[in-house]
């Protein structure tokens, strides 16, 4: 079935898209281009057998060819309208729930099978979605998921540029990450007011030994002024905790790769147990 295209680009404001209409608090922005809907299927290269999982189907746009390739696919749906349509075909296991509720660790161990996770998220909850799934990395193969391409830059960015910040650090540590279909607001019933991206999240094999807690809270304060250098930061923290290291304070947050993060991090879980 080929979704309908967006005639005018203006708000969901009284259109239905297949008799449903677009609901603003759930994010609601509804894949409309076969086009696109190709490329992005292209990239999760869906295969039979594979343990699928999708957060916010809602009409199917990329449902129906994933699971036209992969057979059967877990679709985790809070729109209780959308669930109700999508349980009545028997390829797909419906969730009808806040995916942030879901518990992923469990899903996986009850299919015995590491899960691909894919998505057009929700974009009002999309980093929440993000922390939500890294400790369960380990039971993940891979995550394909549209979102605004400012997040996806910031996600996939190196030291040094403007894009480079807490996201790219907490994220980059544990998984491999490419920006892999580029998306106009047009692509969208009703359009967003941002362009978009897929990006592909791959889980490192060997991820460092790490506490997330502690490199959460010192690449916290890392950023907190990410234009100053270091010293009075994150210089400051080291100096609370006695933390003695020959990490170069005279450098920017934006500039610290994230190699570096991790050994600080390690250092101060050390120096809590000791
Ligand atoms: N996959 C469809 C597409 O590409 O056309 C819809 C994508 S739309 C951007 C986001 C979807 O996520 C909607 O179906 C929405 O109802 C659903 N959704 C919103 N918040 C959710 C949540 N907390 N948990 C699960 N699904 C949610």
């Amino acid at each position: 079935m080929r979704p309908e295209r967006s005639k005018k680009p203006s708000g969901a404001a009284g259109r239905t898209t297949q008799g449903h209409m677009a609901r603003k608090r759930f994010g609601q922005n509804f894949l409309n281009d076969a086009g696109v809907i190709d490329d992005i299927v292209r990239a999760i290269h869906p295969l039979p057998g594979e343990q699928l999982v999708e957060i916010g189907p809602g009409l199917g746009a990329l449902t129906n060819p994933v699971v036209a390739r992969c057979q059967h696919l877990t679709v985790i749906e809070l729109d209780r309208d959308l669930a109700a349509r999508l349980r009545k075909r028997d390829e797909l296991t419906v969730i009808e729930s806040d995916v942030l509720k879901v518990d992923f660790r469990q899903l996986s161990e009850e299919r015995q099978a590491k899960l691909r996770i894919i998505g057009n998220l929700p974009y009002n909850i999309s980093s929440p979605i993000l922390f939500h799934l890294l400790p369960i990395a380990d039971r993940v193969v891979d995550q394909h998921f549209m979102l605004q391409k400012e997040v996806v830059e910031r996600m996939v960015a190196s030291p040094g540029g403007k894009d480079y910040g807490r996201l790219s650090v907490m994220l980059q540590w544990r998984y491999d990450m490419e920006l892999v279909v580029e998306v106009p607001p047009e692509s969208f019933t009703p359009p967003p007011k941002v362009d978009s991206a897929v990006v592909r999240m791959t889980p490192l094999a060997e991820p460092p030994t790490i506490d997330p807690n502690i490199l959460e809270e010192l690449v916290a304060v890392a950023f907190s002024q990410r234009r100053k250098i270091l010293r009075n930061t994150l210089g400051k923290w080291l100096d609370d905790k006695l933390l003695s290291t020959d990490f170069d304070l005279q450098r920017r947050a934006e500039e610290v790769p994230v190699a570096d993060y991790l050994q600080l991090a390690r250092l101060a879980a050390q120096a809590r147990q000791d």
